[in-house]
């Protein structure tokens, strides 16, 4: 299994590709591509996914007969499909000292530090021209090779670097893409001449892009005993991966599974393809109404359905066990862990997480706890943005990592089969 989820991190450097990997899983698993611009046609037993501007994927399966079906009539999982990383500015290239270099705006909250003198690759989107006004062509693109790299300044520039040092992202997180010496003549503009040849489009041709960093360095098992994985982009593909396999594999009985891949969580989900949109309600309400029941039905069942956010935890640091509550440690590879907060930055209900604790229990799989020391704040997720959109039941939990936000994260092999096995057994209820 981890094999599988490691080939699918290499497939997914950014969020356009975790999606159109999904979108193969699902194809393979005889899924059916629904176009939420379409009026839906569902059978009993059907199993359909539709994506949402390319970053956000939705995928349901219905049982097989629906009178069975019963509260919680949804039983969802939620996670996101974007990751901190740099989004290259439309302004082009700048020359500089003989350097050609890229402009760039940070995207989510990654650890500057760890993008630098790391090989950076590109993907994403670069839409095209076309000969319809509001429907220029989008296409998907990979150079798959490192052309970028962001250097360190050597220490005896800095002699302070190693008291900690703070990096603007104006100033320090340029990255270099070549040298002006090298490139061909009339070639000024780097980055467009290298997605022409990519695509095989003329310069005229492209009318704007979505692209973003990511570190070529493959994901790889750490540990004597070969426990640990090491990769970019765990969080949040970790629970992408488990979730929409769990979706593939569990037999929907009483109960409609869906999986949701939200885009736009580290920025706040406040786009129509993140949790704090109506998208998610509309597809569930589309499905409501193609099984023939009416808005005041699909109101009730809404109110008695369940959510499970998933998004990755914090670990106990090897070497900071006091940035965490003393009392409550969580351990890589002690299972899936429940996260709660009394300011409700994680939703914090306890007659809804001990549905999870129920599950993981009849998984016969570990469950820990998460809570912030009392004097930090901590973090947030998808659980209290969606249920400011759907009032159903939810529980945030997620797998534990160590350096969440590094270009680089920490995990534990164990908990993907814990979570896994979870997942699996909440939706075959
Ligand atoms: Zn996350």
């Amino acid at each position: 299994m981890i094999k599988s989820f490691m080939s699918f991190l290499k497939e997914s450097p950014v969020c356009f590709y975790a999606v159109s990997s999904l979108k193969k899983m699902f194809l393979d698993a005889g899924f059916e591509a629904l176009n939420m611009e379409k009026h839906w046609e569902l059978a009993p037993g059907g199993k359909y996914f539709t994506v949402v501007d390319d970053s956000a994927v939705f995928a349901f399966t219905l049982p097989e007969d629906l009178k069975r079906i019963k509260a919680p009539v949804f039983r969802m999982i939620g996670a996101h499909t974007d990751q901190p990383c740099l989004r290259i500015k439309p302004c082009g290239q700048i020359s500089q000292n003989g350097y050609c270099k890229l402009g760039i705006e940070v995207y989510g909250g990654p650890i500057y530090n760890t993008w630098l003198d790391r090989p950076l690759s590109l993907a994403g989107r670069v839409t095209l021209k076309s000969d319809d006004l509001f429907n220029p062509r989008p296409v998907y693109v990979d150079l798959k090779k490192p052309v970028l790299i962001i250097p360190n300044l050597a220490i005896h520039m800095n002699r302070e670097v190693n008291e900690g040092v703070k990096l603007n992202p104006q100033i320090d997180l340029y990255p270099v893409g070549g040298l002006m010496e090298s490139l061909p003549e009339k070639e000024e503009q780097m980055l467009i001449s290298a997605l022409c040849r990519e695509l095989q489009v003329k310069p005229e041709e492209i009318l704007d892009f979505d692209l973003f960093t990511y570190i070529t360095e493959e994901p790889q098992i750490v540990g004597f005993e070969e426990d640990m994985l090491s990769a970019a982009h765990l969080d949040d593909l970790v629970m992408v991966h488990t979730a929409a396999t769990a979706l593939i594999e569990a037999r929907p009985v009483t109960g409609i599974n869906v999986f949701c891949g939200f885009d736009h969580e580290e920025i706040g989900s406040r786009t129509r393809t993140g949790a704090d949109s109506s998208t998610l309600g509309f597809i569930l309400e589309k499905i409501s109404l193609a099984l023939g029941k009416t808005r005041e039905e699909y109101m009730s069942d809404l109110m008695g359905s369940f959510l499970i956010s998933g998004d990755v935890a914090h670990a106990t640091h090897p070497a900071h066990p006091e940035k965490h509550d003393p009392n409550q440690t969580t351990k890589l590879g002690g299972g899936p862990v429940i996260k709660l907060s009394a300011r409700q930055s994680y939703v914090t209900q306890s007659k809804d997480y001990s549905v999870y604790e129920q599950v993981c229990s009849a998984a016969g799989v570990p469950v820990q706890k998460f809570t912030n020391r009392s004097d930090q704040r901590g973090g947030s997720t998808i659980g209290p943005v969606t249920a400011g959109q759907i009032p159903c039941r939810i529980v945030d939990m997620g797998i534990a990592i160590l350096a969440m936000h590094s270009a680089r994260e920490l995990m534990a092999v164990k908990d993907y089969e814990y979570t896994f096995r979870s997942f699996v057994t909440y939706y075959q209820q």
